[in-house]
């Protein structure tokens, strides 16, 4: 009898870490004690879902999956196709002996955007321009429901990038040039991982509840400033220039309860990041008591080369002593279980290191209930593009626009544009392309053209924003004559970047591509017009300004291209405000707000608004055809006559009754 009380006395003592009523430091403290070296380092490695399985899992306790940009289960997926995907593969860790839930990450940097007919909210520079960091945290809490409707409880978001250099291909993911609305955005982690509570320790993460993510504040640090804004460079800069400048977000991220922070590929005056111990471990970790996991970039410890001629066995060393918790293998996973495993053995990692990162994503883990709701269903499937989430989309994209020219003299001004119109043109290669509007990180790693996933393009926001009345033709590239074959009212034209990601994205010109300007010139020496840019970052615009009469910056907008005929057409009012500054010519990069050469075409800061005291663009153009024009001019003399007549100086007067 007493051996079968101390057996199940044993037993309960056994189950701690499954037991939810247990203090989590408790719960860690047990599981990790129970743990081989095999499985710790499994928690460790992250890899592909392209190479995962159920047997994967299971043979290397392999800790967490990702769907790098563009790795979905089939094209076009639905919930349930990704639902069953992730479940399959957490059977496949939950069937190990101790049972520890895998996490599974994808990038929903602008909504759930991998995923097929998921809301695309506007990229981050056009929640800088917003300036309102409650609509960014409401963002947050739709990306969460969006990302769970299939099944994954982790996001690769937000990048908290302060880009120094708009000749960054990554610019457009970072809210701002300016650190202090970067870190007001980091208000995006609240919502994607719920409300921290009040008294809740710092630098502990924080999520809850089965309708929320992990967020990732990434990459640590500075990679919004290297050199010429190359990406992956390195970032030269003093050290209170790093903690000024590309810190602070870090600082807000974590009193905000981030559950995890990603390693840059940059490198911080000579020192890759992925190996610099003194920032991950003693900044991070000690200094700002970061107690989430510290995840690599996608092969991003591979690129530790120093000292010349190290091989892979060295980059794990010098990662995982640098403090990184998690590796983003993300193929040759056994490779870096292999070299982790010797490297440990033979003493060059220690133990307590293993120990740290594994206590940490085990933290992670239980802090959101994973090992109490593992496996996913469908409850969160309808919330994936759904109508309120659309709508939150166009409320961001309305906020995002920046009105940067109106009128060509202070009195007269262009927009809003009048709904009635004899006939509009809409021309430009960003006019009626879902794909362009939505950028890189859409559907493909690199986004794409045309239909790549359910929206409103900007022209069919147009055409359903107009009195049904008012004609809206559309020609990409208009010639001459065909302006000058049509009549217009007026022009709105819609030039931009191509889609892009990462270091694809580096520019050195920063010009819209062709035929934009042509279009510009040919289009507004026509017809007044508005241009609008779908851009990721300031373009060389300048030489065009004189030809047009107002100009939008637009950004990166998403699916809900409506938001942007919501304003142009008065139905609200402009509000954005340039989170960057916009420069004349590439030759004065890399320009910031408070540099001593600063001479932008558009300041830091800038945007007009509507003067509600002044007519915007109307006149003649809201009154339909050339016969019910000639009608109006009638009627108004007959008007004008009988108003003479009635102030009494009329010409049909009796000259007598003039004294
Ligand atoms: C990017 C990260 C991203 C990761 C996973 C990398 O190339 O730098 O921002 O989270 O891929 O897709």
């Amino acid at each position: 009898l007493l051996l079968l009380c101390f057996a199940s006395v044993a037993d309960a003592e056994q189950m701690k870490y499954k037991d939810p009523k247990q203090p989590i430091n408790t719960r860690i403290k047990d599981l990790l004690g129970r743990m081989t070296l095999a499985e710790k380092i499994g928690q460790m490695t992250q890899i592909e879902r392209q190479v995962a399985s159920a047997d994967v899992m299971k043979k290397y306790f392999i800790g967490s999956i990702l769907s790098g940009g563009g790795s979905v289960p089939a094209p076009q997926a639905s919930p349930s196709i990704w639902v069953n995907m992730v479940n399959e593969f957490q059977k496949g860790a939950l069937s190990t002996r101790l049972g520890i839930p895998v996490i599974y990450g994808i990038d929903a940097i602008h909504g759930n955007n991998n995923v097929y007919n998921a809301t695309l909210f506007p990229h981050n520079i056009g929640l800088g321009a917003t300036r309102d960091p409650d609509l960014v945290r409401r963002i947050g809490v739709a990306t969460a429901l969006e990302v769970r409707a299939t099944g994954i409880q982790y996001t690769f978001a937000p990048c908290i990038a302060v880009c120094r250099d708009p000749r960054w291909g990554r610019c457009y993911e970072s809210y701002s040039e300016d650190h202090t609305i970067v870190q007001q955005m980091t208000d995006i982690i609240p919502g994607l991982q719920g409300e921290i509570p009040v008294n809740h320790t710092k630098g502990v993460p924080y999520v809850a509840g089965k309708d929320k993510v992990a967020a990732c504040a990434k990459h640590f640090v500075g990679d919004g400033g290297t050199h010429n804004g190359i990406n992956e460079n390195n970032t030269v800069i003093d050290e209170h220039g790093l903690l000024s400048i590309h810190m602070p977000p870090y600082y807000h991220s974590i009193i905000k309860g981030v559950a995890t922070i990603m390693v840059s590929y940059s490198s911080l005056n000579g020192v890759k990041m992925h190996a610099n111990h003194d920032l991950v471990t003693g900044y991070l970790k000690s200094k700002l008591h970061f107690r989430g996991f510290v995840i690599s970039d996608w092969l991003g410890i591979d690129r530790i080369t120093s000292p010349p001629g190290a091989n892979y066995t060295y980059s794990v060393q010098a990662g995982i002593n640098a403090g990184i918790d998690m590796v983003m293998v993300p193929y040759n996973y056994t490779k870096y279980i292999d070299d982790l495993t010797s490297l440990v053995h033979k003493g060059i990692v220690d133990m307590s290191r293993i120990d740290d990162a594994v206590r940490r994503i085990l933290r992670v883990k239980f802090m959101m209930g994973l090992f109490e709701n593992s496996l996913a269903d469908l409850s969160f499937a309808d919330q994936l593009g759904k109508k309120e989430h659309r709508e939150l989309a166009r409320e961001a994209v309305r906020k995002s626009l920046v009105l940067l020219k109106n009128g060509n003299s202070p009195n007269q001004q262009f927009l809003p544009l009048p709904k009635k119109a004899r006939r509009i043109l809409v021309a430009g290669s960003h006019a009626s392309n879902l794909g362009y509007q939505c950028g890189g990180w859409s559907i493909e790693w690199m986004g794409g053209s045309g239909n790549i996933t359910t929206g409103t393009t900007i022209l069919d926001a147009i055409k359903s924003t107009v009195a049904d009345s008012t004609p809206v033709v559309y020609s990409e590239n208009p010639d001459g004559s065909f302006m000058k074959h049509n009549d217009f009212s007026f022009a709105i034209v819609v030039v931009g970047e191509l889609p892009y990601s990462e270091t694809v994205g580096d520019s050195t010109d920063l010009t819209i591509i062709d035929p934009g300007p042509d279009t510009i010139r040919t289009v507004c020496s026509a017809v007044k017009c508005v241009v609008v840019i779908v851009s990721g970052r300031p373009v060389v615009i300048e030489p065009y300004v004189p030809l047009m009469e107002a100009l939008v910056a637009a950004w990166l907008p998403g699916t809900e291209g409506q938001g942007v005929a919501d304003v142009l057409f008065g139905d609200y009012g402009f509000t954005g405000k340039l989170p960057r500054t916009w420069f004349k010519s590439v030759d004065q990069l890399p320009m910031n707000v408070g540099d001593p050469h600063y001479d932008p075409l558009y300041p830091f800061g800038f945007g007009l608004t509507i003067n509600s005291s002044l007519p915007g663009f109307s006149g003649v153009d809201n009154l339909g055809d050339t016969k019910q024009r000639l009608i109006y001019v009638v009627m108004c003399s007959l008007l004008s006559l009988i108003l003479i007549n009635d102030l009494g100086i009329g010409l049909f007067q009796h000259p007598a009754a003039r004294m």
